[in-house]
Formats: structure tokens, sequence, C-alpha cells
């Protein structure tokens, strides 16, 4: 009998205890539940917002927005594309054309300081257009080497200095595109 008394008594302390836990609880986790469900509510009407009154603005932004970056990389990739192309004939900077040894530097997309040698001595050759300042039925421009007793090494028809070195210009170019560079 005392046992059992003894048992009520503790049980209910027990109990009387973890409701007094419960009831001091109880409040701050209502609080941090209100405030927790507050913070999810704001997330969800802000994302409302966003996706309901600036969307039909913000989305065809984004479209704008997507295909201006796709175009830009596109442009990009090309470019780098092209850029090693390009590499790929830098390496090109002497030939033998129209008689003689002609060698030159590349620029952007450009040849750059084309001149002219001497096949036997590799002297710079110097040139003699005056046939294009008179009047003559055939213009062309000559090529001579000073250094092996005035010799014509070439002589390129059609017109004057910067007509020969354009020409020469054109030759390159035509070689590199039919790709003749590279199978000799
Ligand atoms: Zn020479």
């Amino acid at each position: 009998m005392r046992d059992n008394s003894y048992k009520s008594i503790r049980n209910g302390a027990i109990a009387s205890l973890i409701a007094g836990i419960i009831l001091l609880i109880v409040p701050t986790l209502r609080e941090m539940t209100v405030a927790f469900l507050s913070w999810i509510w704001s997330g969800i009407v802000w994302l409302w917002e966003a996706l309901v009154s600036s969307y039909s603005i913000s989305g065809w932004l984004l479209i704008i927005i997507a295909v201006l970056a796709l175009m830009s990389l596109s442009r990009i990739f090309l470019s780098f594309k092209k850029g090693t192309e390009i590499n790929s004939y830098e390496t090109y900077i002497e030939d033998f054309l129209f008689g003689t040894k002609w060698r030159w530097r590349w620029g952007i997309n450009e040849i750059i300081n084309l001149w002219c040698f001497c096949p036997r001595c590799d002297a710079e050759l110097v040139y003699d257009d005056s046939s294009c300042r008179r009047f003559s039925y055939e213009s062309e421009t000559k090529f001579i080497c000073e250094n092996c007793s005035r010799t014509v090494v070439t002589s390129i028809p059609g017109g004057n200095k910067d007509y020969a070195l354009s020409a020469v210009g054109r030759e390159i170019r035509r070689r590199i595109r039919t790709n003749e560079i590279n199978k000799s």
C-alpha cells in the first residue's frame, strides 16, 4: 500500500514536471512555427510576384538575352576556328613565284613586307618599272639583282611595282586557298 502511494506520488510529480516543461516550450515552439511559416509564405509571395507581375517582360528579356548569348558564343567559336585556320598558313612566309624568291610576313589577315630576292645570291632585288611611265605597248616591272652584275632576274608584265606586288599577293592567296602550300 505504501509502495503504491509512493509510486502514484512519483508519477504525479513526473507528469506535472513534463506538463510544466511542455507549457514552457509550447509558446516558444508556436513562435518559431509562426516565424518559419511566415518566412516560407513571404518566399512564396515573392516567387508568385516575380512569376506573375513581371513574367511577361522578364520572360521575353530572358529569351532575347539567351538568343544574344548564343549568337555571341557562336561568333566566338567561329572566330576561334578561323584563328586556328590562319595559324595553319602563318608559317608560309616564302615561295618561288614569278621566276624568283619572295618573302613576306603576316599581319592581321594580310601579307606585309612582301619583297623578292635573288635565287642565286639571295640579295634584295631592285625594281625598274620605267616602262609604265612612258607610252609603250607592254608595261612591265623588272626585278634586277645588283649583286649579279645587274642581271634582270624576273619581269612581271601588266603594270608598275605596286601592280607586280599585288599580283604576287594574289598568287600567294591563291596557293593558300587551293592548299598548294601543303602539297609541295
Ligand atoms: Zn644575285
